[in-house]
C-alpha cells in the first residue's frame, strides 16, 4: 500500500516565535491527527536546527526542507547541503516548486542533480511539477508536466525513482483559491502513475506517492484524496492554521 502523506509548506512565511508557536500546537494536537498518514513539516531554512530537537521526541511529525542544494560542502554561500541537512535528521526536501522554478531560475538539470544528492544521502526528495494558467488554457498541459518529469526524474535509475515522491501543483492552482477539480488532478496523477508503469515497472508506479497541491483546504481535501491515484497533499496556506492542517490529514 502506498504511504499516504500529507506535507506542509510554510514557505517564507511566520517569525521565529510564530513557527514555533505552530509547531508546538501541532505536537500538541497529536491525537487529532490522522495515525495512518505521513505528517510533514517544510518551515524556513533558519528554523531546521531547532525544530529537529523539538520533534525529535515526537517522530510522527517529520521534518522538510524547503530547498537544497547539490554539493555537500564548500564555497556555496547561502545555500543548504544536503549533508547538513541529513544531519539534523531531515526526512523530506521539495525540489522544483514552482515558486524557485520561476523566481529562482531553477532548470531541469539542476532539479535533476538536486534530487539525485538528496537520494544519496537518504532524504526523500519531494518533486514537485505543475503547468501554469497558458499551459492549461492552450491544452498541452498533459505533455508539458509529462516533459518535466522526464527531464528531471525520468532520467535516474529506477531505485533512484523509487525513493521519491512527486507532487502534482497546477501553477494555476498555488495560493489562488482556484483548486483544480477532483477530475482534473486525477487526470493527471493517473498520467504520471501509467508513465512510472511503462518506464519503470508496475511495482514502483504502484509503490511512489503523487500528492496533490493548490488551494488544497479542509473542504475540498476529501474529496481530492478520494481519487484512486492521489495520495496525500503538499499544503501551502492551509498548513499555516494548526486546525485545517490536522483536518486536511484526516481527509482520506
Ligand atoms: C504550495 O505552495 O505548494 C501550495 C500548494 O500552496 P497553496 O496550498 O497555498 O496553494
Amino acid at each position: 500500500m502506498r504511504k499516504k502523506i500529507v506535507a506542509g509548506n510554510w514557505k517564507m512565511n511566520l517569525d521565529y516565535t510564530q513557527a514555533k508557536n505552530l509547531l508546538q500546537d501541532l505536537i500538541q494536537n497529536k491525537d487529532k491527527f490522522n495515525a495512518d498518514a505521513e505528517i510533514v513539516i517544510c518551515p524556513s531554512a533558519p528554523y531546521l536546527g531547532v525544530f529537529a530537537e523539538l520533534v525529535a521526541a515526537h517522530d510522527w511529525i517529520k521534518l522538510g526542507s524547503q530547498n537544497a542544494y547539490f554539493i555537500d560542502s564548500g564555497a556555496f554561500t547561502g545555500e543548504i547541503s544536503p549533508v547538513q541537512l541529513k544531519s539534523l535528521n531531515i526526512k523530506y526536501c521539495l525540489v522544483g516548486h514552482s515558486e524557485r522554478r520561476d523566481n529562482f531560475n531553477e532548470d531541469y538539470n539542476l532539479l535533476a542533480k538536486k534530487v539525485k544528492a538528496l537520494i544519496n544521502h537518504d532524504i526523500t526528495p519531494i518533486f514537485c511539477c505543475g503547468e501554469q494558467l497558458q499551459v492549461r488554457s492552450s491544452n498541452v498541459y498533459r505533455e508539458f508536466v509529462m516533459k518535466q518529469l522526464e527531464d528531471s526524474l525520468f532520467s535516474l535509475p529506477a531505485p533512484d525513482v523509487a525513493k521519491c515522491v512527486i507532487a502534482y501543483e497546477p501553477i494555476w492552482a498555488i495560493g489562488t483559491g482556484q483548486t483544480a477539480s477532483s477530475e482534473q488532478a486525477q487526470e493527471i496523477h493517473g498520467l504520471i502513475r501509467a508513465r512510472l508503469e511503462a518506464n519503470f515497472g508496475e511495482k514502483i508506479a504502484n509503490s511512489v506517492p503523487i500528492l496533490y497541491g493548490g488551494s488544497c483546504k479542509p473542504d475540498n481535501a476529501k474529496e481530492l484524496f478520494s481519487q484512486k491515484d492521489i495520495d496525500g497533499g503538499l499544503i501551502g496556506g492551509a498548513s499555516l492554521v494548526g486546525a485545517d492542517f490536522c483536518d486536511i490529514s484526516n481527509s482520506f
